[in-house]
């Protein structure tokens, strides 16, 4: 049984990349898209945030000098160019998926309408939010907050490369240690990074507990979405 009915999970774009320098590496979206159909077959409705970063941030390296809005407008449509492969790779393996943009684009995916999105999840298929909130200044992280939030999903799942969040840096130093639970209040005030600020902000507003794992992990996401003991939980 799923601890969880609805979920929503936080993908970076940089996750999609694998070992490559940049860009989608197929075999690793692949994986990851298996990892999640295996959430889905245990009857968790499941919405997806995908990140951009693979293909472009608003606020380095090609962007620079460039008109911040601009850029980050960029990034938006990098997140869509994600969304649709990774609803496309869904399909092949045999999923439903449906796209909904943040911004504008009838002719490549349908626009988020909240109560056709909560009707898809209810169909039972997978949602996949395309172009972050439709804002520059803003982040990815932000749109999960912000959807988590809106479409009543218990959690909110970053998937990260760590497998969790840890007391120091666990490249740096040896001796760190992973966080099983930890509250937002305390998260603050030992300054560790779990979100970006306004995503963090949000989902303390809206004590929306959010779940750091691996995705690199095999069968990660499956035994956070079978309330083991995976990653860190954030809750209030
Ligand atoms: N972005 C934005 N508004 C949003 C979401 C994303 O402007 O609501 C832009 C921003 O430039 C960001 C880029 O899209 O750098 C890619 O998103 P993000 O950095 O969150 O992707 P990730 O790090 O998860 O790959």
């Amino acid at each position: 049984m799923p601890a969880y009915k609805r979920i929503l999970i936080k993908l970076s774009g940089e996750a999609l990349m694998g070992d490559d320098q940049f860009g989608i590496n197929r075999a690793t979206m692949v994986r990851m898209v298996r990892e999640v159909h295996e959430v889905t077959q245990l009857g968790c409705e499941v919405a997806v945030v995908i990140g951009g970063g693979n293909i472009f941030r608003g606020v380095a390296g090609g962007s620079v000098g460039m008109d911040r809005a601009t850029a980050d407008y960029m990034g938006m449509l990098a997140t869509v160019m994600n969304s649709l492969a990774l609803a496309d790779t869904m399909r092949q393996e045999g999923m439903t998926a449906r796209v909904m943009s943040a911004i504008a684009i009838d002719q490549v995916v349908e626009p988020y309408v909240r109560p056709k999105a909560l009707q898809y999840l209810e169909e039972g298929k997978v949602v996949v939010f395309a172009a972050g909130t439709g804002n520059p200044f803003f982040t990815t992280d932000t749109a999960a907050a912000l959807r988590g939030a809106e479409i009543g999903a218990e959690i909110v799942l970053k998937a990260t490369k760590v497998d969790g969040v840890y007391t120091a840096d666990p490249k740096k130093d040896p001796a760190a240690t992973r966080y099983t639970n930890i509250s937002f209040d305390e998260a603050i005030t030992k300054n560790l990074q779990v979100m970006d600020a306004t995503a963090f902000a949000l989902c303390r507003d809206q004590k929306l507990p959010i779940k750091v794992f691996s995705i690199f992990k095999s069968g990660a996401l499956k035994r956070v979405v079978l309330g083991e003991d995976e990653g860190t939980l954030v809750h209030v």
